[in-house]
């Protein structure tokens, strides 16, 4: 069993047709990574026409795409002549309605949670599965793993995709997959330790839990062969990120996807870990102004769109994600041309608007995280004064803070305020109180406060 001092980490190898990384490997696994931006553009027009002409086989997107002919789409901006698809339609046309194949081609449904009303459903063909086995496949290639790692898939199997999609993968690309699911830590820690795991698929709140656990049973979570972790589901910071790296001794990837797009798969980091590829050849992606539906430059932070260009069972078109990112400008240096998106900002429901000014709280949470003094927690209030909108921000502080003079709370107050405005544009009072004096709530925290009248 390897040691920790001899674990294969990921290889900074740019893609060329011949490259390969140290142990005599390809570094890509589909030719489609080796695509300019004209075939990957080229390939898009032809999936879309090919996808319209499939999505008239169902009534609703018939009703909504009449007077559209397919050839119409000339290039990858002519998509915006499509009309967007949100939750709402896909719950309205729950359990079948948005099907484009005959109910006797579906092999599998998936389900993502429904709070209120109709869940969505998302139907797939056979063909559907090996494509979605195919990218996944790839994303776990990219970042390191190969036939001969043992990946231990700790997510729950079920209606949710993060499961099946990602154990399917990983048998794809031949390694021993092992279904562990979520929990029952001591079980995992057996299985890591018995069957010499490599890589593994994890949510990022367990990974920690996990580690805990090893400590409780006099294990070091160094001591174990894991090398890889692909990271997703839930939203983390770099600072996290380092954190597990440094915890396990392992590399750790960002994955992106949603079960509306088949799941896990959708965009993924390559092995610089700056953003996330979105494979183009199956998704088409746009980002738009949540508020206008309009498309924002790059780098500018707005509402991620998918189209699933390879779908036949139930092909999406234009979804609105309401996942907030930005594309990021200029290319990787690995050499795959497929864009990059930043990590997940935030969802579109969170966003305010004050003066006029669409804000995000990720955005207030990633400038005020970085002063070291600033502790866990931190609340927005919206007020307004008679005069217009006031933005306030609360900021607990670290409880070491208050024992300093006045004079550095007053000049930390304005360099917050400051940082602040440059980001989200509109001057805030900032606030600096104690530790654990804001109100808590039981379960997701309540960031946003907005006491403005609406009248
Ligand atoms: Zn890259």
């Amino acid at each position: 069993m390897p040691q920790a001092d001899t674990k294969r980490r990921a290889e900074l190898v740019p893609v060329s047709p011949d490259a390969k990384t140290s142990d005599g490997t390809s570094v890509f696994l589909d030719e489609s990574e080796l695509w300019d931006r004209d075939r990957i553009a080229s390939a898009q027009v032809q999936s879309l026409r090919a996808v319209l002409k499939r999505a008239a086989g169902c009534g609703f997107y018939r009703e909504r795409l009449a007077g559209l002919d397919p050839m119409d789409i000339a290039s990858p901006a002519d998509i915006a002549r499509i009309p967007f698809t949100t939750k709402d339609d896909l719950r309205s046309q729950y359990p079948l309605g948005l099907l484009c194949v005959p109910r006797r081609e579906i092999v599998r449904m998936h389900s993502s949670s429904g709070t209120t009303g109709n869940p969505v459903a998302v139907c797939h063909t056979r063909g559907d599965l090996g494509e979605w086995a195919g990218v996944m496949a790839r994303c776990l290639y990219m970042v390191g793993v190969r036939p001969d790692d043992v990946f231990q898939n700790m997510s729950g199997y079920g209606l949710f995709t993060g499961g099946l999609g990602i154990h399917f993968g990983a048998e794809r690309l031949g390694c021993m997959t092992i279904p562990a699911g979520p929990g029952n830590s001591r079980r995992q820690i057996k299985l890591l330790r018995d069957f010499g795991t490599t890589a593994i698929h994890v949510l990022p709140s367990y990974a920690l839990i996990l580690a805990d656990h090893m400590r409780e049973l006099g294990e070091d979570p160094k001591s174990f062969p894991l090398r890889v972790a692909v990271v997703g589901a839930e939203p983390y910071s770099e600072e996290f990120r380092l954190r597990l790296q440094n915890l396990y001794d392992m590399d750790v990837f960002n994955s992106y996807g949603l079960s509306e797009m088949s799941g896990p798969g959708v965009a993924f980091e390559c092995p610089w870990r700056q953003g996330l590829h979105v494979w183009e050849d199956h998704f088409l992606p746009e980002i738009v102004d949540v508020a206008t539906g309009e498309p924002v430059p790059d780098g500018e932070v707005g509402e991620l769109v998918l189209t699933s260009l390879r779908r036949e069972g139930m092909p999406i078109l234009r979804y609105r994600t309401r996942d907030l990112t930005r594309f990021l400008p200029g290319d990787c240096p690995c050499g795959r041309r497929h864009r990059r998106i930043d990590r997940i900002l935030g969802r579109a429901d969170d966003m305010f608007i004050v003066k006029g000014v669409n804000i995000y709280p990720m955005q207030i949470e990633r400038v005020i995280m970085t002063f070291p003094d600033v502790g866990h927690d931190y609340r927005i209030v919206l007020e307004n004064d008679g005069l217009g909108d006031v933005l306030r921000v609360q900021i607990e502080m670290r409880d070491a803070f208050f024992e300093e003079d006045m004079r550095k709370l007053q000049s930390l107050q304005k360099t917050i305020a400051q940082r602040l405005r440059s980001e989200i544009l509109v001057t805030p009072r900032v606030e600096l109180v104690e530790g654990s004096s804001l109100p808590k709530t039981e379960g997701k925290a309540v960031r946003v406060v907005d006491m403005r009248r609406k009248d």
